[in-house]
C-alpha cells in the first residue's frame, strides 16, 4: 500500500521541497498551505505531471477545528502513514522589550499548537493502541532552539525549544505503539522566511558566521527528513539531526 504524508505549510521553502523529495520517494503527498493556494496548487500539478499522486489541502494548522477537517479530509485519501511538522513563522526582528503578547501568541499558536495537534490526530490513525498501523513523524525545529535569538525573535527560538521538548517527550510516549518521532533543526537555509522577519538577506550577511561558510538548501533539510522518515531509520526516535553547516 501507498505510503501518505502530510506535509505542513508546503507551499514554499522547506515545505515544498520536502513534499517533492518524498513524492519522488514514492509517497503520496498532502501539500498543506494557509494562504498560496496558488503555488500550493502549481506545486500539486508539477508532481503530479510527474506521475506523483499529490494534492494540496488548505488549513491553518493553529486552528483546532481546521486540523480535525484536514485528517478527516486525508482519512478519504488513504490512511496517512508520515507527517512531517513543518509549519513555522517568524515575525520582524526585534527585542523582547518591543514583543507584544498579540505578538507572542500568535506565534507559539503557529509554531507549537499547530504541531501538538497534527501529532495528536495523526497518532489516532497511526497508533497501533488506536488500531492503526504505525507511522513516522518528523518535527521541524530551527538550531534558533540552541541558540536563543537574541536582539531577533526570542520568541520564534523559544517556540522551537518547545517543539524540541514535544519531541523528546512524545517519542518516549509512543515509542511501544509504533509511532516513531524525530526533528530536524535547520540552521540558514535559504527560503522567504527571512523576508518575513524583516531581513531578505540575513543568511548571507551571516554566511561568514557558518563554519561551513554558506547557507542550506530546503532540498538539503528535504533529504533528512526523509531519512528520518525512511525505514532506514526504524531503530531511530526521539533524535535529532541538525543541519545548520556546523554552527
Ligand atoms: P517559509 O518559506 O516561510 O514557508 C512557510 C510555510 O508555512 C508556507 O508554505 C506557509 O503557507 C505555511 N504556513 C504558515 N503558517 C501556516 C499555518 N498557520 N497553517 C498552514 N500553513 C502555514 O518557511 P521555511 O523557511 O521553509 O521554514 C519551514 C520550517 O523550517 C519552519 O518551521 C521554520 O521555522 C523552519 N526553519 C527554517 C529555517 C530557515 O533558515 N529558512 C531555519 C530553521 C528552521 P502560506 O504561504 O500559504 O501561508
Amino acid at each position: 500500500m501507498k505510503k501518505v504524508v502530510l506535509v505542513t505549510g508546503a507551499s514554499r521553502g522547506i515545505g515544498a521541497a520536502t513534499a517533492k523529495h518524498l513524492s519522488e520517494a514514492g509517497y503520496t503527498v498532502i501539500i498543506n498551505y494557509r494562504h498560496n493556494a496558488d503555488k500550493a496548487e502549481q506545486l500539486a500539478a508539477q508532481l503530479t505531471q510527474d506521475g506523483a499522486t499529490a494534492m494540496a489541502i488548505q488549513a491553518d494548522v493553529s486552528q483546532e477545528n481546521e486540523v480535525v477537517q484536514l485528517f478527516e479530509q486525508i482519512d478519504k485519501i488513504g490512511p496517512i502513514t508520515a507527517l512531517v511538522n513543518n509549519v513555522g513563522i517568524l515575525q520582524k526582528q526585534m527585542p523582547l522589550v518591543q514583543m507584544s503578547a498579540q505578538r507572542i501568541n500568535h506565534i507559539l499558536t503557529t509554531n507549537v499548537t499547530s504541531c501538538f495537534l497534527c501529532c495528536r490526530e495523526a497518532l489516532k490513525r497511526m497508533s497501533t493502541d488506536f488500531g492503526g498501523k504505525g507511522g513516522a513523524i518528523v518535527n521541524v525545529s530551527s538550531a534558533a532552539s540552541r541558540i536563543g535569538g537574541p536582539g531577533e525573535y526570542i520568541d520564534y527560538a523559544a517556540s522551537k525549544g518547545a517543539v524540541d521538548t514535544l519531541t523528546t517527550g512524545l517519542s518516549v510516549e509512543v515509542a511501544a505503539q509504533g509511532v516513531r518521532v524525530n526533528c530536524v533543526r535547520p540552521g540558514f537555509i535559504y527560503t522567504d522566511m527571512h523576508a518575513d522577519g524583516g531581513e531578505p538577506n540575513r543568511v548571507d550577511r551571516l554566511t561568514p558566521l557558518i563554519p561551513m561558510k554558506r547557507g542550506g538548501t530546503p532540498h538539503e533539510v528535504a533529504t533528512a527528513i526523509a531519512w528520518l522518515l525512511s525505514e532506514e531509520a526504524s531503530y531511530v526516535t526521539g533524535s535529532f539531526i541538525d543541519l545548520a553547516g556546523g554552527k
